[in-house]
């Protein structure tokens, strides 16, 4: 069977003026297992498209061409590098050797492609380079530093090593003087003893001495052949199936990646800009929640709320009026949501706070606020918020906490540190009872109690109101004790101020609407924090509860920003690291149409460039660890320092949702991800670019 086969293959391409031009008319050829055929013709007569369609880097316009007996068409494109690999060679004119790289390496790269472990391949390489006579001292040359005869010869060693049954050659003496040009001829008239060589040529003169068979090609159409000698047809033995191998690619990454070193600093630079903006969201989305509870949590009476009820008044539909109005004391005690995390307790606040003033030495600091927290004791009160003196020991009206507010209020009107100071709290409450019989009785709250400032604690600056915390069990035991005498005596049996606030209608003024709510624990403010539904229109409020919710309604807003900006710094990066593999790419076009004819797979060419692209998201992904921690560091602290947050980014390295090192993992797929969409998607658009032409572009 004939090797290769051509029958009536034409080429024919379109004239500027859209009329069609034949490269190739008509052709016809059979070719024989081995022996040197020459195809001869002037500058333009179609010898070089006639080796291109052979070589497969080109189809025909009609006809068709059969390799041992197999038609060109059927070849799939994926089969095409295992052509290359095993059955054909190619020579050109002006080399195409990769010039960066070294002699032996040049020729042991198509076995490397083919699969062929590094030993091996090079010990092939050897041979070759050996069989066209180049010596060893040049193996570790670049090519560049060759003569073009030396060079052309590092050409057939590399066509060769591979064994192919066809080699082709293209004008292989065209840049060669005439000394290596008898060199290389003698050569491949070696070669042709075991396989077909099949060169172009436009030098009759050289070719007629070494061909074994001259093909006369003229406007592109075959116009005499000469057969000189009869060719004895010679068994060629299978071609070895090559397993691929992509390692080889590694050479390229790398030598791409110093060659491209400063352009590739500049993209890793933006990566690091883009990957670190990412890593700061991430731990800004992470922190927050806990740097805002953190913050408000610096509230001594962070646990004091208050319950009330939405009554509906009337009204349907789109009118509904409500009132507040005092849960029933059984309804709260009922829900356990309630009993498990709070104190219930009466309010007092309609009587004490009506007249209350607070002096020192007689003279009223209008300023201050007198507020409750449930108890002094250790589960009530977050101690470690104390800054000066000491929390109380045990609950009694005449020892107070003030916050850093008070204090440097009262410091200012008294000259002196407050800490150890007695201030007065005065107040009275007028109560009028109206009995069954229109009589009227009035009963008077009157409040007096010396207390001593016993300690100091710091709370978060936002607030900068300045309190006195007392504690409510004292307040209590205080209302228990006060009878309201005039009552007592109409009723005949003593009442005392608290059974008459606990006695009140709900909706009486006194019971002020509501009951007080105190944590029992100041370690479950946690679950103040997620808002919390007790049901049946009850509705706990609570000054903290307020500032840290508003707190978290800016922090949302100023999300959505944040997390727009970092989605186009992301597109922007994936766009710079496309451009930049698409640049490097076509730079690089040449070397892809080279490693193509050695029978590189379109996805070792992609690797190339994903593997440069990798080093480059690997490097900024690095960087960006670094640089966002030394980011979130300064961030943090200039929060802090202009709005009291503290740690709102928090990167989570170590754990994310409760998964030991998640985040690294995830930014890493998250770079391979970016890395492969930037590089992938434009070397895919720009792949189906003709390989042809590179190869015969100097
Ligand atoms: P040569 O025998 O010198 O190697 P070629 O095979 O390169 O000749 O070219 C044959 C003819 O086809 C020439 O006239 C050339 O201009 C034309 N040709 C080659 N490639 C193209 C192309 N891509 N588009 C149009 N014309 C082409
Ligand atoms: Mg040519």
């Amino acid at each position: 069977m004939n090797t290769l086969k051509i029958s009536n293959v034409s080429k024919i391409y379109q004239t500027k003026n859209k009329k069609k031009f034949y490269a190739l008319k008509n052709i016809n050829l059979d070719f024989p297992n081995n022996g040197l055929v020459s195809i001869v013709g002037k500058s333009g007569s179609g010898k070089s498209t006639l080796l291109n369609l052979i070589a497969m880097l080109d189809s025909p316009s009609e006809g068709e061409l059969y390799y041992m007996g197999r038609s060109y068409s059927s070849f799939k494109r994926k089969e095409k590098p295992s052509f290359y690999q095993n059955e054909i060679g190619i020579v050109f004119q002006n080399f195409n050797l990769i010039q960066e790289k070294t002699v032996l390496y040049n020729v042991t790269l198509p076995l490397l492609i083919k699969g062929i472990k590094k030993n091996k391949a090079e010990e092939l390489a050897i041979k070759a380079l050996d069989k066209v006579g180049i010596k060893v001292d040049q193996f570790s040359k670049l090519t560049s530093e060759l003569s073009g005869g030396e060079q052309q010869r590092v050409g057939i060693a590399r066509a060769i090593v591979s064994k192919p049954k066809i080699l082709l050659c293209d004008e292989p003496t065209g840049h060669l003087d005439i000394s290596n040009s008898i060199k290389v001829m003698d050569i491949l008239k070696g070669i042709s003893k075991e396989r077909l060589v099949i060169l172009v040529s436009h030098n009759l003169l050289l070719v007629k001495e070494y061909s074994d068979k001259i093909i006369y090609l003229s406007n592109g159409e075959v116009t005499k052949i000469d057969g000189r000698h009869k060719l004895k047809e010679i068994d060629i033995e299978p071609s070895s199936i090559s397993k691929n191998n992509s390692k080889w690619t590694k050479d390229f990454f790398l030598s791409n990646f110093k060659k491209r070193f400063k352009r590739n600093l500049f993209t890793s630079f933006c990566l690091v800009i883009s990957f670190s903006m990412f890593i700061l969201v991430s731990g800004f989305i992470n922190g927050k929640d806990k740097s805002i509870s953190n913050t408000c949590y610096r509230q001594f009476n962070y646990g004091s709320g208050s319950i009330s009820k939405e009554e509906k008044v009337s009204g349907t539909g789109m009118l509904n009026l409500t009132k507040s109005i005092r849960p029933t004391i059984n309804e709260l005690r009922n829900n356990k949501k309630i009993t498990n995390l709070f104190e219930i307790c009466p309010n007092f606040s309609t009587i004490l706070y009506q007249n209350l003033t607070i002096c020192y030495d007689e003279q009223p600091i209008n300023e201050l606020d007198y507020k409750p927290i449930y108890s002094f004791k250790n589960d009530y009160v977050d101690s470690s918020l104390i800054i000066d003196g000491y929390i109380p020991k045990a609950d009694s009206l005449k020892e107070v906490v003030i916050n850093q507010f008070a204090k440097e209020l009262i410091k200012k009107k008294i000259g002196k540190e407050p800490v150890g100071e007695y201030l007065t709290i005065k107040s009275k409450f007028t109560n009028n009872y109206v009995t069954e019989d229109e009589e009227y009785i009035t009963d008077i709250f009157n409040f007096e109690q010396s207390v001593r400032i016993v300690g100091v604690v710091k709370e978060l600056n936002y607030l900068s109101s300045e309190k006195i915390y007392f504690s409510h069990l004292a307040l209590e035991d205080y209302f228990h004790s006060s009878i309201m005498f005039n009552l007592s005596t109409y009723n005949g049996y003593d009442i005392s101020w608290f059974d008459y606030v606990i006695n009140s209608p709900d909706i009486s003024i006194i019971t002020s609407y509501s009951y007080n709510l105190f944590l029992k624990d100041y370690r479950f403010r946690d679950t103040l924090v997620k808002d919390i539904d007790f049901g049946n229109s009850l509705s706990f409020s609570s000054e903290s509860l307020l500032l840290t919710n508003s707190l978290k309604d800016f922090v949302d807003v100023a999300e959505y920003g944040i997390i727009l900006f970092t989605i186009i710094s992301f597109v922007g990066s994936v766009l710079i690291l496309g451009i930049m593999s698409f640049v490097s790419y076509s730079e690089d076009r040449k070397t892809s149409a080279i490693l193509t004819f050695l029978g590189s797979r379109d996805k070792d060419i992609l690797d190339i460039y994903l593997g440069e692209s990798f080093i480059n998201g690997l490097i900024s992904l690095v960087l960006s660890i670094v640089f966002s921690i030394l980011l979130e560091k300064i961030i943090n602290l200039i929060i802090h320092k202009n709005i009291e947050l503290s740690n709102l980014i928090q990167i989570p390295f170590i754990s994310l949702f409760g998964i030991k090192f998640i985040f690294p993992i995830l930014l890493l797929l998250f770079v391979v991800i970016v890395v492969f969409l930037a590089t992938s998607i434009p070397i895919l658009f720009s792949k189906f670019k003709n390989v042809k032409e590179e190869l015969q572009s100097l």
